[in-house]
């Protein structure tokens, strides 16, 4: 039997372990496991148990990754079956050496920016080549030997960075335009960039992307080419009117919505990033949000007319989750 201080009794007391049911809660993502604790065998209040309190906290790490995130042994047993040591993975992933070990070693929670990045490149290791290329990084020769040869820009009807491993939804993106055209009358220019900043803060929050498209690096910022044909339909249908304007002597386009409508989509969190992006857009001009594009490392690493790989949302300057 052990002996321990009790605070409600105010002294040595009795005790026992007791197993329970207990829910917790990190970043508002819950886990429910059975811990063990001691009470007080008088009053049967929980008593300071520092071994069993150290275990709950270990177990409550390794069950929160498990369940939201990356576990551990996963972590490890990736990189070792890419030939990587600590120190080569975490100069690539860009996390620093010491943090790498305590999520191999279960002891603590990655961020959620870095638990997006290990999830992603353990599902698709073939993103340690993009990696490597902007890190600067060669990746060693048995490496190389370990991962699957590199995605060209060719298979894009696969599901990979370039198009944030979604089939691209039709349904999702007329929606989009229709939201984004209901706003206040929008120009190209902006309407793909609203989209690149809408799929690329979904993916970080969500780690794919929400309407499958791949956007490549264009002179004026990031540009998806399929946006000009859902645009087209949607005016022969009569749903949006299209209008030609000069600015700086140069012909834009700009569409806007011809019945307005509330758009609202299943998707909580998508809801969240158009309400955040719907106060910028307004106050916002074309001019402006590509000049903010063309600050993000997604634009600057990708070459002219190359596509730009979703792995880069995790750099965003401007992240419309968190705003
Ligand atoms: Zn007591």
């Amino acid at each position: 039997m052990e002996y321990k201080y009790c605070e409600n009794c105010m002294k040595k007391v009795e005790t026992l372990v007791v197993k329970v049911n207990r829910t917790l809660t990190h970043k508002g993502k819950t886990v429910t496991l059975d811990i063990e604790k001691r009470i007080c065998k008088v009053c049967s209040e929980q008593v300071y148990d520092e071994v069993l309190d150290q275990k709950v906290s270990e177990d409550f790490i390794i069950a929160f990754n498990k369940n939201h995130g990356v576990p551990g042994d996963e972590i490890r047993r990736f990189r070792k079956s890419y030939r990587l040591t600590q120190e080569q993975f975490s100069s690539l992933l860009g996390i620093a050496p010491k943090t790498l070990i305590s999520y191999e070693k279960n002891q603590a929670i990655p961020e959620t920016s870095n638990a997006s990045l290990l999830c992603l490149v353990i599902e698709e290791p073939r993103l340690l080549y993009t990696l490597s290329k902007n890190k600067g990084i060669e990746l060693p020769e048995k490496v190389q030997k370990a991962v699957p040869k590199p995605i060209e820009h060719e298979e894009l009807h696969e599901l990979n960075e370039f198009n944030g491993f979604k089939d691209k939804d039709s349904e999702r993106i007329i929606r989009l335009i229709k939201y984004f055209s209901s706003l206040k009358s929008i120009s190209m220019t902006k309407l793909n960039k609203a989209f690149f900043y809408l799929d690329f803060s979904y993916f970080k929050n969500q780690g794919k992307s929400f309407t499958g498209l791949s956007y490549l690096k264009h002179q004026y910022g990031p540009f998806t080419q399929s946006l000009y044909s859902y645009v087209q339909d949607l005016e022969q249908q009569g749903e949006i009117t299209k209008k030609e304007y000069l600015y700086k002597e140069k012909t834009f386009e700009s569409i806007s919505i011809v019945k307005k409508e509330d758009i609202i989509f299943k998707d909580q969190a998508v809801n969240n990033i158009l309400n955040n992006m719907s106060k910028f857009l307004l106050n916002t001009n074309a001019e402006e949000i590509s000049d903010l594009s063309h600050q993000e490392e997604a634009w600057i690493k990708t070459p002219f007319y190359k596509p730009i790989s979703y792995s880069y949302a995790l750099t965003l300057n401007l992240d419309f989750v968190t705003q």
